[in-house]
């Protein structure tokens, strides 16, 4: 499998930010597993939303600027960047000012993802892999707030590829709401951004989720001195 996380590191200083340096083993996959979908709210130099599915072992990753809707009559701009490792998904605090994509991470969602046609026979991750190559992914999304069928489908314009995030019509269409205006706080913690930017600890829940920039300080993987 080739490594496509080199854009990722080359961008980042892990001896000062908590995000993950992407350096850990391969997760295999094996059929059975569902691959993931995260979804970051990022405030950076512009707030966006940070679109993430994986593919190949990595997050394949766009950054939204208004972030997904579930309204199938709305076109959402998806600009591709680099590929991100895995553990990325989980990743939630706070980039210091000065680094790249300075600013607060929020988890705003998290499920897994298939193809919107079920395949039979065929390995998903095949089927997902040429429709990406070709610019024209069909997708079922199992998150906690986005579900349904999407296409993300890429724009012929030069320069770094373009993308459109569009829902499709069916059961879990929403005419008319914005998803990313209704929910304020993390799926994973229940925090605000102002809470995660100050570092708060997250609300209990049932789930258990903590917060996982904690868990990594003492996680032993303690990121790279220079
Ligand atoms: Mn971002």
């Amino acid at each position: 499998m080739p490594d496509t996380l080199g854009e990722y590191r080359r961008k980042r200083r892990f001896d000062r930010t908590k995000e993950p340096a992407g350096d850990a083993a391969a997760r295999p996959r094996t059929r059975r597993r569902r691959l993931k979908l995260y979804v970051q709210k990022h405030a950076a130099s512009h707030l966006h939303f940070d679109f993430r599915l994986e593919l190949d072992g990595v997050l394949k990753s766009w950054a939204v600027p208004k972030g997904p809707s579930l309204d199938p009559g709305v076109r959402r701009l998806a600009m591709e960047v680099e590929d991100h490792p895995l553990e990325y998904g989980r990743f939630e605090g706070a980039i210091p000012e000065g680094e790249y994509g300075g600013g607060t991470v929020m988890l705003w969602d998290r499920g897994s993802y298939r193809p919107e046609t079920p395949v039979r026979g065929a390995d998903a991750q095949d089927v997902l892999r040429e429709q990406y190559e070709r610019g024209d992914l069909k997708i079922f999304l199992q998150g906690e707030r986005l579900r349904g069928g999407f296409v993300l489908v890429r724009m012929k314009r030069p320069g770094r590829p373009q993308w459109l995030l569009i829902k499709h019509r069916d059961e879990f269409a929403e005419p008319g709401s914005d998803v990313a205006q209704a929910f304020k706080a993390s799926v994973k913690t229940g925090r605000t951004m102002k809470e995660i930017a100050a570092g708060k600890r997250a609300r209990a829940r049932a789930d258990g989720g903590g917060d996982g920039r904690k868990r990594r300080a003492t996680g032993g993987r303690g990121g790279r001195k220079t």
